[in-house]
């Protein structure tokens, strides 16, 4: 019991930190996303944080450019040591990266019910088109994801131009 609770209050660690940069994309006029992967010996090697607008690039996903960031780092595409953190829950493009990266484990925060590809509107990883197994973890800091993609959106909505 001990070992989940230390492994619990390190996820919640991680995700508060996936969710500062989340924050930062948010300020920046970005949907706010933000991802960390953290490699074997528990320390953060690669970050990302969501850039489609501020790039004008459909796929600069938090996700992408975290795994991108870490094979560069590690000097190989075989994550399979790593864990993802992200504060939401990855698209199918996200989805896709995750297994090609043989990312080890996967904590998200929040479902997504618009374009979640891991468990919500589709399930790649277990599908047949993954030849990878992934470990995922759902729901760490999930309300704090929650209340920032809520506010972030509320804000849009009610801001003059
Ligand atoms: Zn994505």
């Amino acid at each position: 019991m001990l070992t989940e609770y230390s492994e619990y209050t390190i996820h919640k660690y991680w995700m508060h930190r996936a969710l500062e940069l989340a924050k930062i994309a948010g300020d920046e006029g970005d949907v706010p996303v933000g991802a960390v992967i953290v490699d074997a010996s528990g320390k953060a090697i690669a970050q990302g944080q969501n850039r489609k607008e501020r790039d004008q690039d459909p796929t600069a996903h938090a996700e992408i450019l975290a795994i991108k960031a870490a094979a560069s780092k590690l000097k190989t595409w075989r994550l399979n040591q790593c864990t993802l953190y992200v504060t939401l829950e990855p698209c199918p493009m996200c989805a896709g990266a995750i297994i090609q990266a043989r990312i080890g484990v996967l904590v998200y925060g929040l479902d997504d019910p618009k374009t979640g590809a891991v468990r919500t509107v589709a399930n790649i990883p277990d599908s047949a088109a993954s030849n990878h197994r992934l470990r995922v973890i759902a729901g760490i800091q999930e309300s704090a994801c929650r209340q920032q993609l809520q506010s972030w959106f509320a804000n849009l909505r009610h801001s003059p131009d």
